[in-house]
């Protein structure tokens, strides 16, 4: 099977340029400047004139089945939001399949071709939700890194002097959770159709360091992504401090779990220092706007990690910390966002670096750099073709501006994954899409389930983190 887009405008070392681009099987075969092709017989041939074609973004952190949560979770910070998220969570292994659909669909619609799902996993059916979310994954054909999230310490252990509180039952064992993860390696890893098994401890305020330098160890012997929520809040950078009196970066580079295969998702609270470490190891910083604004929790560095050189992508995090999972808007605001954060305007972010970071820097977060995520021969064909006819693209000044700083809507035009049209005239080809739709409009339990304000953990939250004695960066 050849595909020939011809004459289409793309983003070629960081200027727009019109090429051609033919796919052959999975592959990108050839790139050559606009009309230079030979058209033959047998192939689909694709007038790109007014398209872009751009490699497929990385959505570099979500949680899929937190689909069922959109618009439900009061406004609350990270600790006690996660609180009603724990109590409103899905619980049926259907409900785990139709996230991984939903969360497809929306990326693919959103211009991406690879999410990254640090995936809740039912606890005593671990297997079978992996094995509902890669059944998902697979029906929409999207590219999907899954890595359960694991967790050896109680709900508790997350807050700052965390001791205080009722201590939850406890999860389980670090040795029962690599036992288990080793077994959903061997069972589900398929990188030949696509399906990719991460290692997703938590985070090192819900981690013991036999866990996190075991998940290490399994990315070590499976070449794994290695994916860890990170320094999200002022209260996890407080609870470093109380656990190890150092860094968490320097905690985890002291384990040795921060290689050129590790993304670490928020990266809020990072120093310098930690910048320098993340750097210096070739890790990748996942920076999440949107969940960042939505529970208060701060403003990632993101302009002094990428003048220190440390690889930064994106992501729409959960829908529960974000109510979307729209790529471009996640985009946008890490676009603008850190203007306010430096005067300089040269530092400023451009459209060209934040689409450079959301295909080249997403594909190497999720340890697939050598695949996707660049527009040039031998590369996977993930692809997306956008039309710049749709008013929200007009006028025709600066189809990348426009894309990135306006709000496109209904402008991804086709999608390509692995060689495979997953979308085509704005359609998904793969699902049916209305199913999907009927399956969420029937979840009305949420309305007769209004989540709480008040948790018990929520006096502990607020003596210790809005009474108790101020702490900056
Ligand atoms: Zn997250």
């Amino acid at each position: 099977m050849q595909t020939l887009i011809q004459s289409v405008l793309t983003l070629q070392n960081g200027t727009l340029e019109a090429v051609d681009v033919l796919l052959m099987g999975d592959r990108i075969h050839t790139v050559a400047p606009a009309h230079t092709l030979p058209v033959a017989a047998h192939q689909r041939l694709i007038d790109g004139s007014d398209r872009l074609l751009l490699p497929g973004f990385v959505n570099g952190h979500t949680h899929s089945s937190q689909v069922w949560q959109r618009g439900l979770i009061p406004q609350l910070p990270l600790e006690l939001w996660l609180a009603n998220v724990f109590e409103s969570t899905p619980r049926q292994l259907e409900q785990f399949y139709w996230g991984a659909v939903s969360t497809a669909v929306d990326t693919l619609l959103s211009g991406g071709t690879c999410v990254m799902d640090h995936a809740y996993v039912i606890p005593g059916q671990e297997m079978e939700t992996v094995e509902a979310l890669v059944r998902g994954y697979k029906a929409v054909g999207i590219r999907a890194v899954i890595a359960p999230l694991i967790q050896d310490l109680p709900f508790a252990s997350g807050f700052p002097q965390g001791c205080l509180l009722p201590q939850g039952a406890s999860p389980r064992s670090a040795v029962a959770l690599l036992g288990m993860m080793a077994d959903i390696v061997t069972t589900f890893h398929d990188p030949a159709n696509g399906i990719y098994i991460g290692v997703g401890p938590t985070g090192f305020h819900r981690c013991s360091d036999q866990l996190l330098a075991g998940c290490q160890e399994l990315s070590d012997r499976h070449h794994l992504c290695y994916h860890t929520h990170l320094l999200e809040t002022r209260a996890q950078h407080r609870l470093a401090q109380e656990s190890y009196g150092i860094s968490a970066v320097q905690h985890l580079h002291n384990l040795g779990c921060l290689t050129p295969r590790t993304s670490v998702a928020h990266g809020v609270w990072i120093d310098e220092g930690d910048i320098q470490i993340l750097a210096e190891a070739g890790a990748t910083l996942v920076h999440n706007p949107v969940s960042n604004l939505r529970l208060g929790s701060g403003l990632a560095p993101i302009l002094r990690c990428r003048q220190r050189g440390l690889n930064v992508s994106f992501g729409c995090d959960g829908a529960a910390s974000n109510d979307a999972q729209n790529l471009l808007e996640a985009i946008k605001l890490g676009t603008i966002l850190h203007r306010v954060a430096d005067d300089d305007y040269d530092h400023w972010l451009t459209p060209e670096q934040t689409l450079q970071m959301a295909t080249a820097g997403g594909a190497r977060g999720v340890n697939l750099a050598d695949r996707t995520g660049t527009l040039a021969p031998g590369m996977a064909a993930d692809l997306v073709l956008y039309n710049l006819n749709h008013p929200s693209m007009l006028p025709r000044n600066h189809p990348l501006q426009l894309l990135v700083l306006g709000r496109p809507t209904d402008v991804v035009e086709t999608v390509w994954v692995n060689g495979k049209t997953i979308v085509d005239q704005g359609q998904v080809q793969t699902i049916d899409v209305n199913a999907l739709h009927h399956i969420l409009a029937r979840s009305v339990g949420a309305q007769g389930n209004q989540q709480t304000q008040h948790h018990p953990v929520e006096p502990h939250y607020r003596q210790v983190m809005i009474h108790g004695p101020g702490e900056g960066r």
